[in-house]
């Protein structure tokens, strides 16, 4: 194990526990109405960590689904190796917490008045409003991938049905189909997941389908952990992937849902199983609020998470626009508790410190065969800067031991993350 990965893992530890057991002493007289949008990794996060920072504080989630489906090791799903059930997480726990938990959507934010309007037309005051909704698909940015094609060629970029849509299709493809996946230019959710999901649809070819194979066409020419994927393909699945770069012409033009066909600049692919991956952009809610810019995506103030164009509302998770950070349910969360300490100084009259910020990602090439990067992050000209000499990845020459060890790491990290914010 190299000495900067170390390093990371110890920081992130103690990083996590110090901000919020310090913390809570101050902000245990402050009463206010909050209300988060988004029961998710970062929604639901922030919700509890506001509670427990502040227990006087009336806390609301708004969130239309009963259960949540993660992503995080939905593309082991995909890969035949994990039941969607292991994906899913109920309220139950959140609500017991002393947090009100309405199973309503947002349909409208009034900044001026202060109100959330929602589904079945009631409305909810409050004092400063938190976003996390994750990510919606940009229908515009993409010609022929509308709302009807993801039935035929699926994103799978929010679990749940898409996750075993995709699935169901792999399985039903011949033995010598061709799967196609794009992959979109950055920003995007979970910068390393379309190459996880490469490594994991191979892994099920590789099992089951041994003469198909799968191509990659990436609108970008370089990508997280690249080095360590691409290890992982030739060592794994030797010619079964096939990565075409920006350069090379992978960007995605169009698509055409009636044939399952790719179209970049040089050429065409068409596809027995086709994964679109499309470009996105924050919840809708967001640009309802006024706090989504010209990129769909918020621009937020570093220490507090406050919009830069919507007073009083926070806004956390893929939805943010956080500088070095990805777009990651380990961001989400850690963003979630420096916001519910921000939101609870600023509602007790206090000026909230600057966070430092940890982010790790896991990615499995296989089920034993782990890796992953780490960063820090702290404000810096208005956004979330990485933090040099801080963080990195795996090792590029570990041995396979080390890989099966990381992919152990890898779960325990859901299990811990997963029970902190449902559990
Ligand atoms: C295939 C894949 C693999 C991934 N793997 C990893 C990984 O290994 N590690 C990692 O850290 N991250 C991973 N991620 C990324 C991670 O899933 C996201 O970064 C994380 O979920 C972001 O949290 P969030 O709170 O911003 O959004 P979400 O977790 O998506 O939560 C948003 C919630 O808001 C709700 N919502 C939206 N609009 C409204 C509204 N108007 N009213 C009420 N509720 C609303 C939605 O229903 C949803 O429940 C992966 C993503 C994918 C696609």
């Amino acid at each position: 194990m190299s000495r900067r990965y170390r390093t990371t893992r110890r920081a992130f530890v103690g990083g996590a526990a110090a901000s919020l057991a310090l913390a809570r002493p101050s902000f245990a007289q402050a009463s206010a109405n909050v209300v988060v949008i988004g029961g998710g990794f970062g929604g639901a996060s922030c919700a509890r960590a506001l509670k427990w920072l502040a227990p006087k504080l009336q806390v609301t989630l708004l969130e239309p689904n009963k259960t949540f489906t993660a992503c995080p090791f939905s593309n082991d799903v995909i890969g035949g190796f994990r039941a969607i059930e292991a994906q899913r997480f109920g309220y139950d726990k959140i609500a017991a917490a002393g947090i009100t938990v309405a199973a309503q959507a947002a349909t409208g934010v009034d900044v001026q008045g202060r109100t959330v309007t929602l589904a079945d037309g009631s409305s909810l005051r409050y004092d400063r409003l938190v976003l996390s909704p994750g990510i919606d698909l940009r229908f515009d940015a993409l010609p022929g991938y509308d709302e009807a094609a993801v039935e035929v060629m699926p994103h799978a970029w929010k679990a749940g049905e898409q996750t075993l849509l995709l699935r169901r299709q792999l399985e039903a493809m011949d033995d010598g189909g061709l799967v196609v996946m794009s992959v979109p230019a950055n920003p995007y959710r979970c910068p390393p997941g379309p190459y996880e999901r490469a490594c994991l649809i191979a892994y099920y070819l590789k099992a089951k389908k041994p003469r198909s194979k799968l191509i990659v066409l990436d609108a970008k020419d370089a990508f997280s952990k690249q080095r360590l994927f691409q290890n992982a393909w030739t060592e794994l699945y030797p010619g079964m992937i096939e990565w075409v770069s920006l350069s090379q012409g992978g960007k995605v033009t169009s698509v055409d849902p009636s044939t399952k066909t790719f179209v970049t600049e040089f050429g065409k692919h068409t596809a027995q199983v086709a994964n679109v991956i499309p470009p996105q952009k924050a919840g809708r809610i967001a640009a309802l609020a006024g706090a989504a810019d010209a990129s769909g995506w918020c621009a937020i103030d570093p220490v507090t998470f406050e919009s830069k164009t919507a007073p009083n509302v926070h806004v956390i998770g893929d939805a943010c626009i956080a500088g070095g950070m990805p777009k990651s349910a380990f961001s989400a969360n850690a963003q979630a508790k420096a916001c519910a300490a921000a939101v609870a100084t600023l509602l007790a009259g206090g000026a909230p410190a600057a966070p430092k910020l940890i982010n790790t990602c896991y990615s499995l090439a296989a089920p034993d065969y782990g890796f992953s990067v780490a960063g820090v992050y702290q404000p810096k000209n208005g956004l979330l800067a990485d933090v040099e000499g801080a963080g990195g990845t795996s090792p590029v020459d570990a041995p396979r031991e080390f890989r099966a060890r990381e992919a152990v790491y890898a779960q325990s990290w859901f299990d811990t993350i997963t029970a902190e914010v449902f559990g």
